[in-house]
């Protein structure tokens, strides 16, 4: 990919809304989890009912963790789909521009 200002092929594809998406995902998910919001707490609760004597804690951790990871899971689909729509895709390391592909 050349960049379209100076025409130096050392541009790098950024993927910045998937990082973000991962992230805030992440987060999102986990305070889900935490909350009870979900069908994760749900799924945590049930796990920790087959648990004789653990029970609610571990239900709460494990649907923390279900959570953080669909979350994260679920950011990065959205991030990667915002990098397409939002985001300028390239960063050129000549002159810092950053462009998207399509545009170009
Ligand atoms: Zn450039």
């Amino acid at each position: 990919m050349k960049c379209p200002h100076c025409g130096s092929s050392s541009t790098q594809k950024r993927n910045l809304g998937r990082k973000m998406g991962g992230s805030v995902g992440a987060i999102a998910g986990g305070m889900v989890g935490i909350t009870g919001g979900a069908e994760s707490a749900a799924l945590g609760a049930a796990a920790g009912s087959l648990i004789p004597g653990v029970g609610t804690l571990a239900g709460g951790v494990i649907g923390f963790l279900v959570g953080m990871g669909s979350g994260a899971a679920l950011g990065a689909v959205a991030g990667e789909s915002l990098d397409k729509e939002l985001f300028d895709g390239y960063i050129c390391h000549a002159c810092s521009l950053t462009f998207n592909h399509e545009e170009s």
